[in-house]
């Protein structure tokens, strides 16, 4: 069975969840989650989950999910949706680097969500579950007069001494991303325009199939918990580290901010894909600037000490963009044409495309 976006849905069969009242809900939606953690010693069913944590210190992260802010279910199908809030959460567990071993989910459903769909929803919770390894081991469930919120919270573990703060970079430290930057805000402009294409002549469905990287990486983001898992196995740890859901400009200047410390970035290091720069072009944008400042790409941005180039340099789908320098010396961008210019911290939701720089 396809999933199917509020752009395409047609539902057939329409369960009313107040068929199945608050608690059978809950039961139906949280059967399928399966314990698969040593730490879960007690899941879904009491008062409160209970988790053993010998020696290891826990990590706890939270975001908040309001429709019509962070999600339009007009273009994001409701497995995509759910999949898409666990894993921005485990995200933030990786960028401690730490492993996520839990997830509690609350909910707050308008009656306008069938049984059917919020069993979409749960697939991809339980998708994510399954794929990163965590445990769904609690949440909260209740109305709301309008639309959608879903709160996540992920819990992780980690040996003391290799958590890796905001703060740690030091001058001389490479900095280095995981992955390819900028295709996620692209993939959201593209389904924006979709929306309002569909809103003009409804009927009409999008072809995206060659905008597949892009799209993909809007709706169904992923954790890098493979890069987490690589650094364990070499014994690299990185001095900094931060995930980038808003972008890289932006990142980086929590980073130096934390660290009291200043970067230099070579733009023709950044990875951008091609379809990503194919449709930057295409809108009128420069690559760099949606790499820059485009946001939800999930990519790990992280620095290390030099002794450790060794260890980064081989390391699959990483590229080493720059260094960090005085703080003095500032948060500068070497441009591909040779110019030194400092760097602009856009942020994610002030981003407009018509204000390209270049
Ligand atoms: P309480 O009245 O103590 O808040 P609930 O009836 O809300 O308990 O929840 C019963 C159990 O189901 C608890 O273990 C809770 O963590 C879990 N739970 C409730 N809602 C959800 C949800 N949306 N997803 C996963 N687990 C849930
Ligand atoms: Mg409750």
């Amino acid at each position: 069975m396809a999933y199917l976006c509020e752009m395409e849905r047609h539902e057939i069969k329409r369960t009313d969840v107040n068929e199945l009242g608050e608690f059978g809900l809950i039961d139906h939606l949280t059967e399928d989650a399966t314990i698969k953690r040593n730490s879960t010693l007690k899941s879904i069913g009491d008062d409160a989950a209970v988790l053993i944590n010998q020696d290891e210190v826990t990590l706890v992260s939270t975001d908040l999910l309001v429709e019509g802010i962070h999600f339009d279910l007009m273009y994001t199908p409701l497995k995509h949706l759910g999949y898409k809030a666990i894993v921005v959460n485990l995200s933030d567990i990786c960028a401690m680097n730490a492993e996520p071993s839990q997830v509690t989910v609350s909910l707050a459903i308008s009656n306008r969500f069938s049984v059917e769909a919020l069993e979409e929803l749960y697939e991809g919770i339980h998708l994510a579950c399954r794929l990163y390894n965590v445990d769904l081991v609690g949440g909260d469930t209740t109305s709301v007069n309008k639309g959608m919120i879903i709160s996540v919270t992920a819990i992780g573990q980690a040996k003391r001494d290799n958590v890796v703060y905001r703060s740690g970079a030091k001058v001389g430290d490479i900095i280095c991303v995981t992955g390819d930057l900028g295709s996620a805000y692209l993939g959201l402009q593209i389904l924006e325009r979709e929306k309002q294409i569909y809103l003009s002549t409804p009927g009409v469905q999008p072809d995206l199939e060659e905008l597949d990287h892009i799209v993909g990486r809007q709706l169904k983001p992923e954790a890098r918990l493979d890069a987490i898992q690589y650094m364990a196995k070499e014994g690299l740890v990185p001095t900094s580290m931060i995930d980038i859901s808003d972008g890289l400009a932006s990142e980086l200047f929590h980073i130096c901010k934390q660290s009291n410390v200043g970067a230099y970035v070579e733009e023709s290091k950044i990875s951008i894909h091609p379809q990503a720069e194919e449709q930057a072009i295409a809108f009128g944008i420069n690559p760099i600037t949606c790499a820059l400042n485009g946001g939800e790409d999930y990519e790990l941005l992280f620095t290390v000490d030099p002794k450790d180039l060794e260890k980064v340099k081989y390391m699959p789908d990483v590229y080493l963009i720059g260094e960090i320098i005085p703080s003095k010396d500032g948060i500068t961008l070497h441009t591909t044409s040779g110019n030194v210019h400092p760097l602009k911290s856009q942020g994610w939701n002030h981003f407009d495309p018509d204000t390209n720089e270049n």
